[in-house]
């Protein structure tokens, strides 16, 4: 194992090391020129020391032996082949030439100056095995020179008599002389090292950036999408293949010119504003003349990037996808064998109708359902069949109007819609051309069709939805049918809202008698103490299908017709029992909501006494509430019927107070104990002064008259707030609970029964 090196010695070790050269040589151009140059100095000596020799008197055939030598190591190095063979031949040509010149020269001591040229021009190479050589040829022929021929190698005795000593001393003072060319060979050595890395660092990056450039150019030479540079006035600068077959575009021709006239107005303000560096646009133009395609092109300013110097434009064909959407949107809203409209596209066209600005335009829709038609099918077979229904289609639209919509529902259904239909007569005039259309037998596949069509019309009416129209004109294609077909009937507006009570009625008279009727209940609440003065009593209709319904829907109805009489006794036998079962105890009540209808009968008092008297509960726990308009006139029963239950201790409230005629007079003469604030008033308490000017009044009003005020429908917080500033002694909303079955009422504890306003109506405000 090799001792570790003292840290001095490292250090002199490596300073030698970096001196010394390594001598790998030259790379090939450099060989070339330095071994050329020498090639020509060894050449030159040969007639140079022939001279020479004659001069000297030397016999011409001496001074050739010993030239010869010289010639033989030019020829020799013509003949190697390897760069070491050719730099070692001529090494050793130009050593013997020092020899030569040594020795013609007889000795003289200047001439060995020769051998530090020579071993100078030969470090030249940088590699060590001519140098060796030629140091080694100094030494050897200084020795051997010495020992043959003495007195032509040196001139002095000292010399002469130590050959061997001389040479070396000779051989070292050259090695001596050329350390500067060692050193100055060793920094070229690792400054050629240096470049060479450097090149090679130069090679790959170039080598990659080719690659690179390869690359984009080809992405974007193959890409599908056409990229182009323009300068802001239009120009295309630069262009990528792809955008040739895209937009037709061509280096040099202007962006615009390929683009269709309207849409190049916006394509240069698109450019102009992309110039100005507005953010980058996207736009779509359309390229060629008779059937254009779709390019969606986008925008980005690259005018300030020095490598772009332009606004880049990307190109892409979206006539496809734009087919595409297009196909698809139209097959989602029309019939593929006819090609008209389909059901989806008319019940749009009707919705739009009924929204739209002209919502209460004259329309009319006509339904024509083709008589038989599925005797054709069977008959002559689907074929025919389809091109029959093709043919309707056709002769609807040959008569009607452009602006009239032939749309088919499917199988033999079709439907004509009439925007500004005008009169019935008017409309009964197309309905009557539509059926005429049709008279005339269809050519089918050589077979003969003839048909006839049922036609079912309905005019728009301004109380009923638009799209109700559909319904009404199919249900009056219906009674055509019925009627023997082959015919057109009219949808009879004010008929069907007679069918339509009749059914209601016999519904609702149903209802009364199986036990449809609910009964839910909204609690009254103290607006001071929060606690529960009572419950409202308000129906509900369950009804099987529907679901539950709103008493708004059917107390008007049951009210026309009479049948408010067994459905408020329904309710306030209801409202009594379930007070009781409720709050057995307690003092809380219940108010039952009475109508004018119920009034007017002179059994309404002997009814309320007889279901007190069956429930139980104190009459003074029973309020009725009365609206304003049912006592304003001057009925007699209604006026007995009154005196009768406040004679019993039932309480009377004035409901809705404020939204009928005004009746101060009527709160004087029937004595009532509580007046309901409408909500129409609580609404707006915190909005409007003028309703809190009126809900003042109506409570310092009812306080002098010694009643009590209930304020209905308090939804918000502020409201509550408002109220209780005001004054109000109980209040009734959705603040408080909304309408519930009895079983979903918490227990009713008596006093303190207080319910928090609910969270989400407080937050609002
Ligand atoms: P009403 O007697 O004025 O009853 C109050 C109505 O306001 C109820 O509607 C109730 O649900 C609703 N309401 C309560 N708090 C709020 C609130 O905070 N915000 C809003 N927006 N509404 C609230 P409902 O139950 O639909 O009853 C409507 C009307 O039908 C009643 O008005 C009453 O006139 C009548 N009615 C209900 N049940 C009967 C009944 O058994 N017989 C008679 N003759 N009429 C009844
Ligand atoms: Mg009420
Ligand atoms: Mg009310």
């Amino acid at each position: 194992m090799a001792a570790p090196l003292v840290p001095g010695r490292r250090h002199l070790r490596d300073g030698i090391s970096t001196l010394i050269p390594q001598g790998v040589g030259l790379p090939d151009a450099a060989f070339s020129a330095r071994h050329g140059l020498l090639r020509v100095v060894l050449a030159g000596h040969l007639p140079a020391l022939a001279v020479f020799g004659m001069v000297r008197g030397y016999d011409p055939s001496h001074v050739l032996l010993e030239v010869s030598p010289i010639l033989a190591t030019v020829l020799a190095e013509r003949l190697s082949r390897t760069q070491r063979w050719r730099a070692l031949w001529v090494t050793g040509g130009l050593a013997w030439c020092s020899t030569v010149l040594v020795h013609l020269s007889g000795g003289q001591i200047e001439a060995h100056f020769h051998y530090f040229v020579v071993v100078g021009l030969i470090a030249l190479y940088q590699r060590w095995l001519p140098f060796v050589w030629a140091l080694g040829f100094t030494v050897a022929s200084h020795g051997i020179g010495t020992m043959i021929a003495p007195a032509s190698m040196f001139n002095h005795p000292a010399a002469i008599n130590r050959p061997w000593l001389w040479a070396g001393i000779h051989g070292g003072a050259v090695l001596a002389a050329t350390i500067t060319q060692i050193v100055f060979w060793s920094a070229a050595e690792r400054e050629q090292h240096r470049v060479e890395e450097l090149s090679d660092d130069l090679v790959a990056t170039a080598r990659e950036n080719a690659s690179q450039r390869a690359r984009f150019e080809s992405l974007v030479a193959n890409a599908f999408d056409g990229v182009a540079i323009v300068c802001p006035a239009g120009d295309v600068r630069w262009q990528s293949p792809a955008m040739a077959r895209i937009m037709g575009t061509r280096p040099g021709g202007a962006l615009v010119d390929v683009v269709r006239e309207g849409d190049a107005d916006r394509l240069e303000v698109a450019l102009a504003a992309a110039g100005r560096g507005d953010a980058s646009e996207r736009l779509m133009v359309r390229c060629g003349t008779d059937d254009p395609r779709w390019i969606e092109l986008s925008l980005v300013d690259l005018t300030a990037n020095p490598d772009v110097g332009g606004i880049v434009v990307n190109a892409r064909d979206v006539t496809a996808h734009r087919k595409a959407e297009h196909d698809l949107a139209w097959q989602a809203h029309h019939d593929a064998l006819t090609g008209l409209p389909n059901r989806a596209k008319l019940d749009q066209l009707l919705a739009d109708l009924a929204t739209g600005p002209d919502a209460d335009r004259n329309l009319a829709v006509m339904f024509v359902d083709v008589d038989d038609f599925k005797h054709v099918n069977d008959r002559l077979g689907h074929s025919v069949g389809d091109q029959l229904l093709r043919d309707v289609g056709r002769r609807l639209r040959e008569v009607v109007r452009h602006q009239d919509v032939v749309a088919r529902l499917g199988g033999d259904e079709f439907v004509v819609l009439c925007t500004d239909a005008g009169t019935t007569e008017e409309v009964l005039v197309v309905a009557g051309r539509i059926a005429s259309a049709l008279d005339d037998p269809f050519q089918i596949d050589g077979a003969t069709v003839a048909v006839t069509a049922s036609i079912g019309v309905a005019l728009h009416h301004p109380d009923q939805p638009v799209e109700e129209l559909l319904r009404h004109a199919d249900l009056a294609m219906y009674a055509a049918k019925d009627q023997g077909r082959d015919r057109i009937e009219v949808f009879d507006h004010t008929r069907h809202l007679t069918d339509h009570r009749a059914g209601l009625h016999d519904e609702l008279q149903v209802a009364i008698e199986v036990g449809q009727l609910r009964v839910h209940y909204q609690p009254i609440v103290s607006i001071e103490s929060r606690a529960v003065r009572g419950l409202e009593a308000l129906v509900r209709w369950e009804h099987p299908e529907r679901g539950m319904v709103s008493p708004a829907e059917f107390i008007p109805l049951a009210e026309v017709t009479g049948l408010i009489v067994p459905l408020g006794t329904v309710v306030l036998e209801t409202a009594c029992a379930d007070l009781v079962r409720w709050d057995p105890h307690g003092d809380t009540t219940v108010s039952v909501n009475v109508s004018g209808v119920q009034l007017q009968r002179s059994s309404f008092a002997p009814t309320v006494e007889r279901v007190l008297a069956q429930t139980g509960l104190d009459p003074r726990r029973l309020t009725l509430e009365i609206t304003e308009t049912v006592v304003v006139g001057d009925d007699a029963v209604v006026g007995t019927n009154i005196d009768r239950v406040t004679a019993l201790g039932v309480r009377l409230a004035m409901d809705d107070f404020g939204t009928g005629y005004s009746a101060l007079v009527t709160l004087k003469r029937y004595a009532f104990d509580i007046v309901k604030v409408d909500r129409e008033f609580v609404a707006g308490l915190s909005e409007h002064s003028s309703d809190a000017a009126i809900v003042r009044a109506v409570i310092g009003l009812a306080h002098a008259l010694g009643m009590e005020v209930v304020a209905e429908g308090i939804e918000h917080a502020d409201q509550l707030a408002a109220l209780a500033a005001i004054g109000s002694d109980f209040g009734q909303g959705y603040a408080f609970g909304r309408p519930v079955a009895l079983e979903a009422l918490p227990p009713a504890s008596g006093v303190g029964w207080a319910i928090a306003p609910a969270p989400a109506v407080t937050t609002a405000s």
